[in-house]
C-alpha cells in the first residue's frame, strides 16, 4: 500500500486511489502493456525536425541514447506503405545521429491513412494535415527513458511551459483554471518516473537499472507530483472510455491480418473490461467544466495555452525526448478534444486520426506504467529516502 498519504478520491475526479492501484494492476497495465506491442500503435508519424519557434536551436543531446532510430521502409506495416518504386538505401536502415533528414520517409501517406480522416487538431500546434518531412518511428524500439538531457536547455522548457502557459493556481480556484498545470504536472511527474525507472546507471559499462533517489527526488518528495500523475491519468482514461464507439470501430488494418485482429480483440477488451466499469465507470466527469458564463473564453483561453506548450515541443534538444515529448502532448491534444468542445462548439461525434489514436492509447500506457511504478516502489523508496531527509 501507498500508505495514507494517498487515499480518498483522487482530486477532481471520480475514483480513489486504492481502486485505481488495483484496476491498473489487475486491468490497465496488463492489457495496455501487450495493446502498444502491436503494429498499428507501436509507429508513431511524427515531424521531428521542425525549427523552434521561440529561439534558436540549443539541441544538446549528450548520448548517443538521444537521438531516435526511424523506421527502414521494409519495416512499418504495409498498409502504412506507398506502393512506389520509392526504396531507400541500406545506410538508411541505421539510426543516424547527425543526418536524420537522410532517413525521412515522404511517400507513406496515402495509403496509411485510408479510411481514416485527416484533419486538424485544434487543440495542438502541428498541422496533422501536412505530412511533408513526416517520418514513422518505431516506438518500441525507442523506449522512454533517462537520455542525458538536462541542463539549461531542459529547464528552458520546463520554465518556459510553466511560468508563460499554466500557472498554478491555488486549490480554491475553479477547476477549469487548474485543470491544464495538473494534466502537464501529471505529464512531467511520468517523464521523470521513466527517467528513474530506466536510466544509465554506469555509461562505461553501459549498465541501465533504476534509479530510486531520483523517483523521490523528482517526484515522491512532493505529493502534488504524485496526485497530479493521478489525475491525468484517470483523464486520459476517461477520454478513452467517452471514445468507446469510435475505437471500437475503427480500422486497425496494416497489412497483418492476425496482428491486426488482436489488436481490435485487445482493444474491446480494454474498453468493456467488467472490473474496470464496475469499480470505477466514469473516471472524470468532463460535463462539469466550462459551464459557467466565462466557461468558453476560460476553454479558448486553455486551448490557446495548449498550442502554445504544443509548439514548444519543437525547441526540446534531444531528438527522443522531442519524440516522446511530441506524441504525449498529441495524446493529452487527443483526451482534450474527445472531452471538450472544439471553439465553443459540442463536438459532433468522436472523428480521431490514426496518428491520435496512436499517441491517446500510448500515452495511456505511459501514464498507466507511472502509476504502476509509483505504486510498486513508492512505498519502500519513502521509507529510505524519507528517512535519510528527516534525518539528516
Ligand atoms: P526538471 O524535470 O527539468 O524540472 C524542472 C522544474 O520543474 C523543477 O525544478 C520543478 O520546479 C518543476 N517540476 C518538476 N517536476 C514537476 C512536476 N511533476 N510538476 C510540477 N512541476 C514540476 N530527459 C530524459 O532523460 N529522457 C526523456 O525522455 C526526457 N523527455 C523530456 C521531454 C520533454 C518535453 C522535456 C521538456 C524534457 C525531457 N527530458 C527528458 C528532460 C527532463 O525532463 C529534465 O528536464 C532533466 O532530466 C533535468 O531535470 P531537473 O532535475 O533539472 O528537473
Amino acid at each position: 500500500q501507498q500508505g495514507l498519504k494517498y487515499y480518498g478520491i483522487v482530486e477532481d475526479c471520480c475514483c480513489d486511489y486504492e481502486t485505481v492501484d488495483r484496476i491498473n494492476e489487475d486491468v490497465l497495465y496488463p492489457l495496455l502493456h501487450e495493446i502498444v506491442k502491436y503494429p498499428f500503435l507501436r509507429y508513431f508519424k511524427v515531424k521531428l525536425w521542425c525549427d523552434c519557434p521561440f529561439w534558436p536551436d540549443d539541441g544538446m543531446c549528450r548520448l548517443r541514447d538521444c537521438s531516435v532510430c526511424e523506421c527502414p521502409e521494409n519495416e512499418f506495416p504495409k498498409t502504412f506503405r506507398e506502393s512506389s518504386s520509392h526504396s531507400h538505401s541500406s545506410d538508411d536502415i541505421v539510426c543516424q545521429e547527425g543526418k536524420p533528414e537522410a532517413t525521412v520517409d515522404r511517400t507513406i501517406d496515402t495509403k496509411a491513412f485510408r479510411g481514416w480522416i485527416v484533419e486538424d487538431n485544434p487543440w495542438t500546434n502541428d498541422d496533422e494535415t501536412d505530412t511533408d518531412e513526416m517520418t514513422y518511428v518505431n516506438l518500441q524500439l525507442n523506449p522512454e527513458r533517462y537520455t542525458g538531457y538536462t541542463g539549461p536547455s531542459a529547464r528552458r522548457i520546463w520554465d518556459a511551459i510553466y511560468t508563460e502557459n499554466c500557472p498554478k493556481y491555488p486549490s480554491g480556484e475553479c477547476q477549469e483554471k487548474r485543470i491544464l498545470y495538473k494534466l502537464i504536472s501529471g505529464l512531467h511527474s511520468s517523464i521523470s518516473i521513466h527517467i528513474a525507472a530506466d536510466y544509465l546507471i554506469d555509461e562505461k559499462t553501459n549498465t541501465w537499472g533504476q534509479n530510486l533517489s531520483l523517483l523521490y527526488d523528482r517526484v515522491l518528495k512532493y505529493p502534488d507530483r504524485v496526485r497530479n500523475l493521478y489525475f491525468t491519468f484517470l483523464f486520459v482514461l476517461r477520454s478513452v472510455t467517452k471514445a468507446t464507439d469510435y475505437l471500437e470501430q475503427a480500422d486497425y488494418d496494416t497489412g497483418n491480418p492476425l496482428e491486426d485482429m488482436n489488436t481490435k480483440l485487445m482493444m474491446k477488451k480494454l474498453l468493456h473490461d467488467s472490473k474496470l466499469q464496475d469499480a470505477c465507470p466514469k473516471p472524470f466527469d468532463e460535463a462539469k467544466l466550462w459551464k459557467g458564463q466565462s466557461g468558453p473564453e476560460l476553454m479558448q483561453q486553455t486551448q490557446r495555452q495548449f498550442r502554445n506548450i504544443s509548439a514548444l515541443m519543437d525547441c526540446v534538444g534531444c531528438e527522443k525526448c522531442r519524440l516522446w515529448g511530441k506524441l504525449q502532448v498529441l495524446g493529452l491534444g487527443t483526451a482534450l478534444k474527445i472531452l471538450f468542445s472544439v471553439n465553443g462548439q459540442e463536438h459532433s461525434g468522436q472523428t480521431l486520426q490514426r496518428n491520435e489514436v496512436i499517441a491517446l492509447i500510448n500515452l495511456l500506457h505511459r501514464l498507466s506504467e507511472s502509476v504502476k511504478f509509483v505504486h510498486d516502489m513508492g512505498p519502500s523508496v519513502e521509507r529510505i529516502f524519507g528517512k535519510q531527509i528527516s534525518a539528516s
